[in-house]
């Protein structure tokens, strides 16, 4: 039975998680199809699933909160998190996950005794990647330019600081979640800040991939190792086809097959 499988969101057209997983369909033999979906509205999410027969979506910007409405199951520290990028229709019952957030962390795995964490940003990513942090161990610290979406992160128990306050500069990874530098050439915090902050940071990190933001400049011109969310998008997609497919394939086939598309 050829299996159907999407991602929704808005904007969606520069998405590559179709690539992703079509082409792991090949490479494994796997006789399903991956399309992507521009949604106008998040009141047909769930309309959209169903209208579309999809065994399984990912769900992008600006989605992820809602889908985790819509769920009638939530699995995992998407619980804590409250958004989804994952969501698994079985018989007209919708479960969710979040990839994003172990995605990120095996994108990290590489960086070597670190403790001290800094975000920048508190919307979705931010949420994701603090919560996964936390559980891993790390003391992590949220910096927004406003305060509107602290709520959040004092519940689960993180320092919050705006832009205006004065700032700690213990951090040894610096993560930007924000999308400044996207379309300008903003830094996600003013310059003379970034620079207090990262005073002992031998980390960058920034979500955004395949475009050298100006904070991941800000990084190599301060010596500071960094790379984009180009593996969090690759390992979030993975994550996301061994829970559509039950676990039934090797991770590493799964990631190798992935991986191609990046050389094609
Ligand atoms: P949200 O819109 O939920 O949050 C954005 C945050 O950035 C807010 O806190 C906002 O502050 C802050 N912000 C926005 N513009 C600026 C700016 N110019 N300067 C400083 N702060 C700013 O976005 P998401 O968390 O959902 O997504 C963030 C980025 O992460 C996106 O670009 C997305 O594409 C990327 N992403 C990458 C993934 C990957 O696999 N690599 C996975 C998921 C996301 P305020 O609260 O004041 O508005």
């Amino acid at each position: 039975m050829n299996r159907q499988f999407c991602v929704i969101g808005n904007p969606i057209a520069h998405s590559i998680s179709p690539k992703l997983h079509n082409l792991a369909y090949k490479r494994l033999d796997i006789c399903a199809n991956y399309s992507r979906v521009l949604l106008d509205d998040e009141s047909s999410l769930k309309n959209t699933i169903f209208g579309y027969k999809l065994n399984g979506a990912n769900i992008t910007v600006p989605f992820k909160e809602s889908a985790f409405k819509i769920c009638d199951e939530i699995k995992g520290i998407a619980k804590e998190i409250k958004a989804i990028n994952t969501i698994v229709n079985k018989d007209g019952k919708l479960t969710g996950f979040n990839t994003d957030a172990p995605g990120f962390l095996k994108s990290i795995e590489e960086f070597d005794s670190i403790k001290n964490v800094l975000i920048l940003g508190a919307g979705g990513t931010a949420r994701a990647l603090s919560i996964i942090l936390k559980h891993s161990g790390f003391n992590v610290v949220v910096v927004n330019r406003s305060h509107g979406r602290f709520d959040f992160f004092k519940a689960q128990g993180f320092t919050t600081f705006t832009h205006e306050d004065n700032l700690p500069d213990n951090f040894d990874l610096i993560i930007n979640t924000t999308p400044a530098g996207l379309k300008d050439s903003n830094l996600p915090l003013p310059l003379h800040k970034l620079d207090q902050i990262s005073k002992h940071a031998r980390y960058g990190y920034d979500v955004v991939y395949n475009i050298k933001t100006p904070f991941l400049r800000f990084c190599n011109e301060r010596n500071i190792k960094n790379k984009d969310g180009l593996e969090m998008l690759l390992y979030q997609a993975v994550l996301a086809f061994d829970i559509f497919f039950d676990n039934k394939y090797n991770k590493s086939d799964i990631t190798n097959a992935m991986k191609d598309v990046f050389l094609l």
